[in-house]
């Protein structure tokens, strides 16, 4: 059976300077996958391509056996969570939530619903009417979250969306956010250059490394049968 998202022969360049290298990488339906890897290594590429704001040079992406590497951003059904989750000042919970629907054109009565389903499932509803400026780091990045379930995405992609946040809060988040994964059967790719962080989130960990894959496996396997000297030194290193 042909995986539910394939990545078949990436490459990216951005002028001369080659940052995805004929890159193959399976993702199954339900998986929470963490890209992991130093600075500069090519993780938000990938994301970025997935997602469809940039181009691969060269290569195929699947979902569930058909190319999406062709088609416009807004035609793939992923949600997209950032570090910088740019909530809408002057707009309340509900309104940003909202508001990539409205961009879409689907009618008040759907976005409504579609609104209060989303909010429902992050379980949001006591903050809904609050502007952002009375949330906390982590109610924030909730919306933010709750804004990209909106469409009720068959994945979802985040780069780095815990970063912000101090430790202690952050933990918390980690822990919520592998109960969301559960719960609501979500297919995750998770960017983060925090090694702890993509062995306690992750079902597997493709660690990165100038643009390729060193090593794809479990958390278990990652730590305990590093396969090559690079993702022992850089699993070894305590941030
Ligand atoms: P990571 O997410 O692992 O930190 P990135 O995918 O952001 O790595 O970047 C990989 C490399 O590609 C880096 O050297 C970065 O400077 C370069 N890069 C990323 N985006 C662009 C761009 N739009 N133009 C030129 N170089 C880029």
């Amino acid at each position: 059976m042909p995986a539910f998202i394939t990545l078949d022969r990436i490459s990216k360049a951005f002028g001369q300077l080659k940052v995805v290298d004929e890159l193959d990488l399976q993702i199954e339906k339900g998986e929470f996958v963490s890209l992991l890897g130093p600075s500069g290594s090519g993780k938000t590429t990938i994301l970025m391509m997935l997602a469809g704001f940039i181009e691969p040079t060269s290569g195929e992406i699947r979902l569930e056996n058909k190319r999406i590497d062709h088609l416009p951003a807004h035609r793939r059904n992923m949600g997209v969570v950032f570090q910088n989750y740019a909530l809408f000042p002057h707009m309340t919970v509900a309104e940003n939530v909202a508001f990539p629907l409205m961009m879409r054109g689907v009618s008040k009565a759907e976005a409504a619903e579609r609104v209060s389903r989303a909010i429902d499932m992050v379980k949001l509803g006591h903050i809904k009417d609050r502007k952002p400026a009375q949330l906390s780091g982590g109610q924030q990045q909730r919306v933010a979250l709750t804004r990209a379930l909106v469409f009720e995405p068959s994945v979802v992609l985040m780069d780095e969306p815990l970063g912000a946040l101090d430790k202690q809060l952050r933990e918390h988040m980690q822990f919520e956010l592998r109960e969301l994964h559960r719960r609501l059967e979500l297919t995750i790719v998770f960017v983060t250059h925090d090694q702890g962080e993509a062995l306690t989130m992750s079902d597997r960990i493709a660690v990165f490394n100038a643009g390729r894959i060193e090593q794809l496996a479990s958390p278990e396997a990652i730590y305990d049968r590093p396969n090559t000297r690079f993702v022992a030194e850089f699993i070894g290193e305590t941030n």
